[in-house]
């Protein structure tokens, strides 16, 4: 049964904007209730425009954190008190917590990757890894795969983008084990051959656009295992198409619960019930 928002109640939600179509609410909410945590995950709709009043709303209305989501995960640094450095080095942040109206900003997207990884079977350290993308996530997950150990190909459509990353994120990691490629490219192909990950990390294949895939199937092999970040739809046509090169895969629903449960973990200190997080998942549009 739903518990009753009193005065006492501990208000948590996701800045973002556009936000009515995020699954969190579902999965945030679902998790308190199986926890019989008094709190409440609610979606706020912040405008660009709006983000620093809604940042200093945090203290003013002492809610206890919020997720950040699209557009505000880069902006919302400046505005903080204390960013973690994996954060830092990320240039992002999905995850603030107030205490007594200090904001620390974190990110989770790259230990919920991994997290969600290891759960699919697939453990990152030593793999020869590509990364197709360039932009918050890549660079998330990018970051995560090389502290576990792994060596990473980034091929992205713009080419200058994957190189940009690569040098910064080589840099901030004291490592050289970050390649860009094109993403339509020989070198990118003949990366992809010799892997034994592939992390997408684009919107190809993405609803509305669910017959895109962002590299021909000839690439995938069986000795690959795939992630695609993405969780609608939730089998995308590159999974297919892993599936039928005999290669292994997983969906971005195990990342989304991950993530959330992270940032559950950073504002009430309790370990997330993952099972019923991912069944909110399933079950909530989005
Ligand atoms: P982003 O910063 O906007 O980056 C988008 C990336 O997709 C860029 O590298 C872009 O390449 C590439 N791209 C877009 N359209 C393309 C096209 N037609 N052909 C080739 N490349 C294209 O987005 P993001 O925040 O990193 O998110 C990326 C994906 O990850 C989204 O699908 C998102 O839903 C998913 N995601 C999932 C989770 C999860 O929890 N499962 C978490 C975060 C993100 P250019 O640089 O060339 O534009």
């Amino acid at each position: 049964m739903d518990r009753a928002v009193t005065g006492a109640t501990c208000v948590t939600g996701v800045f973002g904007y556009p936000v009515q179509h995020s699954r969190s609410p579902a999965v945030h909410n679902a998790a308190f209730r199986a926890l019989g945590l008094d709190y409440i995950y609610v979606p706020f709709n912040v405008h660009p425009d709006n983000l620093e009043a809604a940042v200093h709303g945090i203290r003013a209305l002492a809610l206890v954190g919020v997720n950040i989501t699209i557009p505000h995960k880069e902006r919302v640094i400046e505005l903080l008190d204390w960013v973690s450095d994996d954060a830092r080095r990320i240039g992002s942040v999905n995850t603030i917590h107030n205490s007594e109206g200090v904001l620390s900003g974190y990110s989770t997207d790259g230990p919920g990757f991994i997290r969600a990884l290891e759960e699919a079977g697939k453990s990152p350290g030593a793999s020869r890894v590509v990364v197709l993308g360039a932009g918050g996530s890549a660079r998330a997950t990018v970051c995560a795969l090389i502290a576990s150990g792994a060596s990473v190909t980034v091929a992205n459509r713009t080419y200058s983008r994957a190189v940009e990353l690569s040098e910064s994120l080589n840099s901030a990691l004291g490592t050289g084990a970050i390649k860009p490629v094109a993403l339509d490219s020989a070198e990118a192909r003949r990366a992809v051959l010799e892997a034994d990950l592939l992390v997408n990390c684009t919107s190809v294949g993405m609803h509305p656009h669910p017959d895109a895939q962002p590299i021909p199937s000839e690439w995938l092999h069986a000795d690959l295992f795939v992630f695609d970040q993405i969780y609608n739809p939730l089998e995308t046509r590159l999974l297919k198409a892993a599936r039928a090169a005999g290669a292994r895969g997983a969906n971005g629903i195990g990342m989304l619960v991950f993530q959330g449960a992270i940032s559950l973990e950073i504002w009430t200190g309790q370990a997330a019930p993952v099972e019923i997080m991912r069944q909110a998942a399933l079950a909530a549009e989005g």
